[in-house]
């Protein structure tokens, strides 16, 4: 039961400072969501990739969600107690003394850019997330519902894919996989399904370099990693947002 969950009233409301606070002030709020981020695979993958874009993990299991929250905190400490790498800016001189790169001018440490919430995604997604402020939603080996009275329960369904769309930017992408083939054909014919977006290829994406995006998909999840070792199969299906529903 999600009783107990907090939400925050709006989108405008919801403060992003405490999870980003080396973002705090830049008024930037998350453009990857990862729902059902389970252990957090994915988004510590990502982050290091991405470090100027701020990424959410949404997970509705408390000791799951803690567990990604102390992940966060121990890498960012990590991050923070080595010496950063700085980028080569300098110029070669006569100094001998190395080069101390100005902490205003670079990209905030490791990890600044990811952080997770308790929550159960199924609601009050907008609460959360502005219109059209995403650029990646991820449902990665979501938990598959087997009986058709659960079918209600799964994480892809036309109620809900009104409200992805909503907070998804046109041109934003859907990336979903599973090792379940029913649930793969499910959450496909139901994004096919919806005005609001349309099919694309792995390819497409791979050629818009969004595989460092895909390999992560596929692998970096303990869910995935789970699926790999028992080598089972993996079904990737992806979906763009489109800017304006066709008459
Ligand atoms: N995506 C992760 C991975 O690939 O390793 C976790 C996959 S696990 C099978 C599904 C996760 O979704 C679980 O951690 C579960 O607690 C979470 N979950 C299920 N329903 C949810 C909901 N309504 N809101 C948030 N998280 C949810």
């Amino acid at each position: 039961s999600d009783h107990s969950l907090v939400y925050p009233a709006s989108a405008e409301e919801m403060d992003w400072d405490p999870h980003y606070p080396a973002f705090a002030g830049s008024g930037k709020t998350p453009e990857f969501a990862d729902v059902g981020c389970g252990f957090g695979g994915l988004l510590i993958a990502l982050a290091p990739l991405f470090p100027d874009t701020l990424m959410l993990g949404m997970e509705i299991r408390v000791q799951v969600s803690q567990y990604v929250q102390d992940r966060i905190v121990a890498l960012r400490a990590t991050s923070t107690s080595q010496p950063q790498q700085q980028p080569k800016t300098y110029l070669a001189s006569s100094s001998e003394e190395a080069p101390v790169a100005s902490s205003s001018t670079t990209t905030p440490g490791p990890y600044q850019n990811v952080s997770i919430v308790r929550a159960n995604s199924m609601k009050f997604m907008p609460n959360y997330f502005p219109k059209h402020s995403l650029s990646a939603l991820f449902f990665l080996f979501p938990d598959p519902h087997f009986k058709s009275r659960k079918h209600k329960a799964r994480i892809i369904s036309p109620t809900l894919l009104a409200e992805y769309a909503y907070v998804l930017r046109p041109g934003g992408i859907v990336y979903t996989i599973t090792d379940v083939r029913d649930l793969h054909e499910w959450m496909k014919t139901h994004l096919e399904a919806f005005p609001l977006f349309e099919a694309v290829s792995e390819e497409t994406l791979r050629e818009e370099g969004k595989g460092p995006i895909l390999d992560a998909v596929y692998t970096s999840t303990e869910e995935g990693k789970k699926v790999e070792r028992n080598q089972g199969d993996k079904w990737l299906a992806c979906f763009r947002r489109i800017e304006v529903e066709r008459v």
